[in-house]
């Protein structure tokens, strides 16, 4: 496909009618959601909500993958941190930047990620899903899931996002299959990304060793399993994380920061890879695996 500048560039030297008549083309060409090579598909471990603003091997890992992926022309994130009655999509022109946590310093509240939202991409995703009704929801923005880790890959806030949000009353099969819904934006140009943690119990966290890569013997147990079930497609193992014992039980307390894992796999196609980035525990019961799915 054409480069859009290029093009534009191009048509300005074009005489008037025939620049009349090319502008229909361009407006099909560069109509937003338009077929592409599929993007890959990201979950992303964010982990304490300094990773915005401090330098460590975490963030770099997250530059790195961002660095290897083609520009997506929008983003939507399932966060963690966005649970609802229902599934909704953000539909603003402007998300603003949610700070939603407390005890972290005022240089994290000030952070801003500006990035436009894309209300054509909550529309096509709404029209995309069957499984439910999903709602446009013009009054959240971008939570930290979301932006922590969204500012290391796009630094300048120049690509359009939206946020999905995880509804609270469904069990794991559901969050699965709806995201196979929305699997073909992947081939529109749309970077999907899960945030959350594969191993992740708030309650048991050694808070003074959050900088050290440390973790439980369950939580390294759980892990090395999940990774394993990724590794071999077995998704479903996944989906009934609750039935695979203690580890589990232990690194899973409660859904929320794992079920972005499972849209992410939904999405994946048989004959595609699979890379593991920031694979590490810190502070006892917290994992920063990161995953990358892409055409093998
Ligand atoms: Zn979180």
């Amino acid at each position: 496909m054409m480069d859009r500048k290029k093009f534009l560039k191009s048509l300005a030297i074009l005489p008037l009618a025939g620049a009349a008549m090319k502008l229909n083309e361009l407006n099909k060409m560069t109509a937003p959601f338009d077929s592409t090579d599929k993007m890959p598909v990201l979950f992303l471990g964010h982990g304490s909500p300094m990773n915005a603003i401090e330098e460590n091997e975490f963030v770099q890992g997250f530059r790195k993958i961002g660095s290897t992926i083609p520009r997506p022309r929008a983003i939507l994130c399932v966060s963690a941190h966005w649970e609802t009655r229902g599934t909704f999509v953000t539909a603003m022109d402007k998300p603003m930047t949610i700070h939603d946590f407390g005890g972290f310093p005022k240089e994290l509240f000030d952070v801003q990620y500006p990035a436009p939202g894309s209300p054509e991409l909550a529309r096509e995703t709404k029209a995309l899903v069957a499984k439910t009704e999903v709602g446009l929801d013009d009054k959240w923005g971008l939570d930290h899931g979301a932006w922590s880790v969204v500012k290391h890959l796009y630094p300048k806030a120049d690509v359009p996002i939206i946020q999905m949000s995880l509804d609270y009353d469904q069990a794991p099969k559901y969050h699965y299959e709806l995201a196979k819904e929305i699997k073909s934006l992947r081939e529109k140009g749309v970077l999907i990304i899960g945030s959350g943690n594969m191993v992740h119990n708030l309650g048991m966290v050694e808070w003074s060793r959050l900088k050290e890569s440390y973790g439980y013997d369950w939580a390294i147990e759980a892990s090395e399993k999940m990774k394993q079930f990724i590794l071999k497609d077995d998704h479903q193992s996944l989906i009934d994380y609750s039935r695979q014992g203690k580890s589990f039980q232990l690194s899973i307390p409660s859904p929320e920061h794992f079920l972005p894992l499972l849209y992410v796999l939904a999405m994946k196609d048989k004959n595609e890879s699979v890379s593991f980035y920031n694979d590490k525990p810190v502070a006892g019961s917290l994992t920063m695996t990161s995953v990358k799915i892409d055409k093998a």
